[in-house]
């Protein structure tokens, strides 16, 4: 893995949070992206090479509902940059991790994604992601 890409921050009103984020981080969101296979609208703010994405629901059944049901808003995953995130992800298996999709999928932010179960990474959800425009 190359580095960490981002950090995913579940929120309960993307607006609102949209507003803290930018007094805290002095910055504006430089994207907001809905993204339907997920069920979300997400922004991003850059912090020096540092992405932070905020999740917000779209469905109150989402995963991103559910994650804040059960444990409030926060920190929700940890992103890595891969470079071939199919290796990556075969690599991972081998290793015991267990993958939540088995294909990669259309992310937020023209990314390749792949979730890995927290249960295996001390609780942590794991995001990997690879730029599509360096897709071989
Ligand atoms: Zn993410």
């Amino acid at each position: 893995m190359e580095k960490i890409e981002h950090i995913g921050i579940a929120v309960r009103d993307l607006v609102s949070a949209n507003e803290t984020y930018r007094k805290l981080l002095g910055v504006a969101a430089y994207k907001t992206e809905s993204v339907a296979s997920e069920n979300v609208n997400t922004s991003f703010f850059k912090v020096g090479e540092n992405k932070i994405e905020l999740l917000e629901s779209t469905d109150p059944s989402g995963v991103i509902a559910k994650f804040i049901e059960k444990k409030g808003e926060g920190i929700h995953h940890i992103a890595f940059a891969v470079e071939n995130i199919r290796e990556e992800m075969k690599r991972l298996k081998a290793e015991g991790f267990i993958l939540l999709n088995e294909e990669p999928k259309l992310g937020a932010d023209n990314k390749l994604v792949c979730f890995v179960h927290p249960k295996n990474v001390n609780g942590v959800l794991v995001e990997l992601c690879q730029e599509i425009s360096e897709q071989k």
